[in-house]
C-alpha cells in the first residue's frame, strides 16, 4: 500500500520539504501539502509594502512553485493525533499520514502584556502589512484639519522590538510617513517614529559593531530609538512603559516577540520548549512521539526562526526519508551558520555574508540581490523576475488579497 507523507505548512520549510520529496521519486508514496492559504509568504519583503510594494512580491501561489506529484489540501490543521496517525482540520475532515512533517511556523508572543494583542498591529502577514499602510495613510488625512495635540498623537507611531523586523518597519516607516504629509499639506516634523527596545541595542542578535551602525543610521533618519525600555501595558491611545511613563500613540506595531505555532501544543507527546517549539533529535524528528518530523520555525534548532534554516532543514528532512525508504545510513543535522541582510530606511542595508559586511547602498544591493537568491530557493527561474518586480498574476492563480 502507498505510503502518505504529510506535510503542514506552505512557508518555506513545507514547500522546500515537499519539492524535494517529489524529486527523489520515492516509490508508492503519497506527498500531501496541507495548508491554510494557497501561497506562501515571504515575510522577508513585507517591510517594501509598506512604502507601495506589490502584494505579488511577498505572495508566491503554491500552484506556480509545486510539481504535479505533491496534492495541495488547503484546510487548517487543528490537532494531530498521534496514535491513530490523523490530523483534524478546520474542516472537519480527519487526514491520515504515515510520515508526518511539521512546518507551521510561528505567531507572536505577547509575554501576557495587557492590552498588546488587541491594540497592535503586527507584520506576519501580507494582510498585516496591508493594513499597517493603510493606517499610516488614515492618520495622517485625519491630521488635517485636527488641534495641535491631536495632530502630535495622529502623528505618532511607536514600533515595539528592534530586531530586524523593528528596525525595517521603523526605517521604512518614517521618510515615507513624512512624505506623505509633506503631500497632505502637513508638518512633517510632527510625524514621529519610535523603536522601542527592552535591551540595551537594536538587533540584540547581530555584532555590536553592527548593531552601533543601525543604531546610527536610524537616528540619521530620525526615529526616536529608545533603548533599555520595556512596556509595561497597552490601550488603543497610549502605551506604558515599566517605571511609570505613559505615552500617547496613534498605533503601536508589536514586532518584539515570537513563539512556535499553537498547533504543536495540539500534538500530544511532543517535547516542547519555553517558546512552545518542539525538541527534535540529530535527523530533526520530534522527540517523544513516531513519525513526526519537525522543520523551520517550530524544531529547537540553534538558528530558527529565518527562512533559509526552513529551507535546509526541508532538504535534510527529504534526505533522511529518502535514505529510510532505501535502508541506508541516516544523516544527521548540521546546523548552518546564518548570514543576514537588514534594510534599515530607503537603499540602505545591513548585511554580513560569508566574510563581506556591506552597509549603505552597497548592502541594500546585496540585499536584493539576497532576495533574488530566496526567489530561486523555491520557484523557477522564468518566474523570479515577475516574483522580484511585484508581478506574480495572483487573480490568474485564484488569488485575491483585500
Ligand atoms: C516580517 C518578517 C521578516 C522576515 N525577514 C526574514 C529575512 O529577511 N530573512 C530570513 O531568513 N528570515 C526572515 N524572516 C523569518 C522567516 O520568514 C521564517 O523563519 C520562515 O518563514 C519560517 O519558515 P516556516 O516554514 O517554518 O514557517 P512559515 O514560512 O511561517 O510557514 C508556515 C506556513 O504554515 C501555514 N500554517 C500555519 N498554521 C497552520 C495550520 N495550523 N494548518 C495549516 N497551515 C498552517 C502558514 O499560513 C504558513 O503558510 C522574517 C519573518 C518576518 C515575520
Amino acid at each position: 500500500m502507498a505510503q502518505r507523507i504529510l506535510i503542514i505548512g506552505g512557508g518555506f520549510g513545507g514547500v522546500v520539504t515537499a519539492q524535494q520529496l517529489s524529486k527523489k521519486r520515492l516509490k508508492d508514496t503519497e506527498i500531501v501539502l496541507m495548508t491554510d492559504k494557497p501561497w506562501l509568504e515571504y515575510y522577508g519583503v513585507l517591510y517594501r509594502l509598506l512604502t507601495g510594494g506589490s502584494p505579488a512580491e511577498a505572495c508566491i501561489p503554491l500552484k506556480m512553485i509545486l510539481p504535479g506529484n505533491v496534492h495541495v489540501l488547503i484546510d487548517r490543521a487543528e490537532s494531530v493525533d498521534p496514535v491513530g496517525k490523523t490530523v483534524r482540520g478546520e474542516s472537519s475532515a480527519k487526514h491520515s499520514y504515515d510520515t508526518l512533517i511539521l512546518a507551521p511556523g510561528s505567531e507572536p508572543a505577547y509575554f501576557n502584556i495587557p492590552g498588546m494583542q488587541e491594540h497592535s498591529y503586527g507584520m506576519q502577514s501580507v494582510k498585516q502589512a496591508l493594513a499597517l499602510r493603510m493606517r499610516v495613510e488614515e492618520c495622517i488625512a485625519s491630521m488635517q484639519g485636527a488641534d495641535d495635540a491631536r495632530k502630535a498623537t495622529l502623528g505618532h507611531f511607536m514600533v515595539i522590538g528592534a530586531g530586524p523586523t523593528g528596525v525595517e518597519i521603523a526605517g521604512e516607516m518614517l521618510p515615507h510617513a513624512r512624505e506623505l504629509a509633506q503631500k497632505a499639506g502637513v508638518d512633517p516634523s510632527l510625524i514621529r517614529v519610535d523603536l522601542v527596545e527592552a535591551m540595551d541595542r537594536v538587533l540584540p542578535i547581530v555584532a555590536a559593531n553592527a548593531s552601533a551602525k543601525v543604531l546610527k543610521r536610524l537616528k540619521s533618519l530620525g526615529v526616536n530609538v529608545l533603548l533599555n525600555t520595556a512596556v509595561e501595558s497597552a490601550d488603543a491611545k497610549t502605551v506604558k512603559f515599566k517605571g511609570g511613563e505613559t505615552v500617547n500613540v496613534s498605533t503601536i506595531i508589536w514586532t518584539a516577540g515570537v513563539k512556535a505555532s499553537g498547533l504543536l501544543s495540539k500534538v500530544p507527546g511532543l517535547e516542547l520548549d519555553r517558546r512552545g517549539r518542539a525538541v527534535v533529535d540529530e535527523q530533526l524528528r520530534a522527540k517523544g512521539v513516531e513519525g513526526i518530523f519537525v522543520v523551520g520555525d517550530c524544531a529547537v534548532t540553534p538558528y530558527a526562526g529565518l527562512a533559509q534554516t526552513a529551507v535546509e532543514d526541508g532538504i535534510f528532512v527529504a534526505r533522511v526519508i529518502d535514505a529510510q525508504n532505501n535502508g541506508q545510513n541516516l544523516p544527521v543535522y548540521h546546523a548552518k551558520i546564518p548570514d543576514y541582510a537588514i534594510p534599515a530606511g530607503p537603499f540602505w542595508a545591513a548585511v554580513k555574508y560569508k566574510f563581506i559586511r556591506a552597509y549603505g547602498i552597497p548592502g541594500f544591493i546585496l540585499r536584493r540581490a539576497a532576495d533574488f537568491h530566496v526567489y530561486s530557493l523555491v520557484m523557477p527561474w522564468k518566474h523570479i523576475y515577475a516574483a522580484f518586480f511585484g508581478k506574480i498574476p495572483l487573480k490568474k492563480y485564484g488569488i485575491e488579497i483585500s
